[in-house]
């Protein structure tokens, strides 16, 4: 049957690139894709940061669509537990003691997802506090890889503004679902789960929620097409009912069309170091996490399992309620001008350390001329040139600062530069922050900063090796 009903429809659970080798889709890509739509609005939640507000924000107001940020913060309920016992001394990643507990290890180590978006600024500063504080207090994992969790207590201390979705299948209802048996790390099943005891920890969760979020607590469903999804998109209908819950459907949209999932999956086989074909590839092995259209998604529900025992009504409710977020969330506007911390007299610590380089390179260097965009200069007439424009432009602070970040980054050891048009900067060079001589090879300094620029913001590419 052709899909009669609307084509409106807000996808509130997304990736992009940002999300680490786990998104394929770039912020303009998906901008871009909603305009041709007509969609109103999209939100866009990395894993466990916010680190593409920025490019998100300027490529869905470029299109004049609503972007709201959120993100799908790392969740645990057991991480109160894991800080009292690393008080008292206890190392929880130890074999001995996850040997004696299998069970809390568990749920101690493993992290949930849950979707979180901002209705408004005071959620959006909220869920920024609680993303980077997860940083500060919250940072675990087992492996080389480190994940900073939010756990309940510290997400209600935090609440105001935020609208909580209940995750996707790994969040803490679907989870606790489709959870059959405790497993140790060998993969030796501890105890089984009855069918009672998931629904009671699902239902504990939802009140949970529901008591602390109110009306802006929904029950998220998906349908990806793995193991245990239909049990789960099932049964959380007939809770949400239940409970009194509204029900959203989400996408969890990792790239745009679904050939691009073979470009995801050997990203993740990256970031996990492992071959695309291994069978230790951690993949959802499902090519349904494209950017769909709600017809599509319709094409997915009706007359499959997932809509068993369901009708069309349920469909387009968990459509139009993400409609319903979308409107409860408002367009928030960012200042997006740099906000670079003013150093007290920089202009002339900025001549004074550049001066003392010069000095100490001694006459003979001073001395020797070169051909620089066109000009035939020496060091101290090249180093006047970009001095008076940096200062003009009012960017000594921002060299004083990069080059206490690189200072840094070479003092820690990292094989760590900058690179780019910075290259052609002498002052970048006597800063030690390029490790290039310039004037010795010709480079442009006008391509780095040509008199003509505005006074947007200067920038000096680095990177860092692992
Ligand atoms: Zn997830
Ligand atoms: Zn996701």
């Amino acid at each position: 049957m052709e899909y009669q009903g609307s084509s409106d429809f807000v996808h509130l659970h997304s990736h992009t690139l940002y999300s680490m080798l786990d998104g394929v889709a770039s912020p303009a890509q998906y901008a871009e894709a909603c305009y041709k739509r007509k969609y109103q609005a999209m939100a866009i939640t990395e894993h466990g940061h916010m680190a593409s507000v920025p490019e998100a924000y300027a490529a869905f107001k470029q299109y004049g669509i609503k972007y709201i940020p959120g993100c799908e913060i790392y969740y645990n309920d057991f991480e109160l537990k894991r800080q009292e016992l690393l008080a008292s001394g206890i190392n929880v990643r130890s074999q001995e003691w996850r040997k004696e507990n299998p069970e809390l290890a568990g749920r101690i180590i493993r992290n949930r997802h849950l979707t979180v978006i901002c209705k408004n600024k005071t959620g959006f500063e909220n869920l920024l506090k609680l993303t980077t504080q997860a940083y500060e207090t919250g940072l675990f994992g087992v492996s080389i890889k480190q994940y900073n969790r939010i756990w309940f207590e510290k997400l209600c201390e935090y609440r105001e503004g935020l609208i909580i979705l209940s995750g996707c299948l790994n969040g803490p209802v679907s989870h606790e679902l489709r959870t059959k048996s405790i497993v140790n790390k060998a993969g030796d099943v501890i105890r089984e789960i009855s069918r009672k005891e998931r629904l009671e920890n699902a239902i504990a969760n939802i009140k949970k929620f529901k008591e602390a979020f109110g009306e802006d607590y929904y029950i998220e469903l998906q349908m990806p097409g793995v193991e245990g999804d239909m049990f789960v998109f099932q049964t959380s209908i007939m809770l949400a009912e239940h409970f009194k819950i509204k029900t959203v459907l989400a996408n969890d949209s990792h790239y745009m069309e679904r050939k691009d999932f073979q470009i995801q999956k050997i990203m993740m086989a990256i970031a996990q170091d492992v071959t695309v074909d291994s069978p230790d590839l951690f993949h959802t092995n499902s090519d349904e996490q494209y950017f769909k259209q709600r017809s599509e998604l319709w094409s997915r529900y009706n007359g499959t399992e997932y809509s068993k025992g369901y009708t069309a009504r349920e469909f387009e409710l968990m459509c139009d309620h993400t409609l319903e977020i979308a409107d409860k969330c408002e367009n928030i506007e960012f200042d997006t001008d740099p906000k670079i911390p003013t150093i007290v007299d920089a202009d002339n610590e900025l001549r004074r350390l550049v001066a003392s380089k010069l000095i100490s390179l001694g006459l003979h260097k001073n001395e020797l001329k070169y051909l620089i965009d066109g000009r035939e200069v020496t060091y101290l007439d090249q180093a006047k040139i970009e001095l008076n424009r940096f200062i003009e432009k009012g960017f000594a602070s921002y060299f004083l600062i990069t080059k206490n970040i690189i200072e840094y980054g070479k003092e820690q050891g990292w094989p760590f530069t900058a690179r780019g048009s910075a290259g052609g900067s002498l002052i970048c060079y006597l800063l030690n922050i390029t490790s290039v001589d310039p004037l010795s090879w010709g480079l442009s300094f006008d391509r780095f900063l040509a008199p003509s620029r505005g006074g947007y913001m200067l920038n000096v590419k680095m990177t860092k090796g692992d």
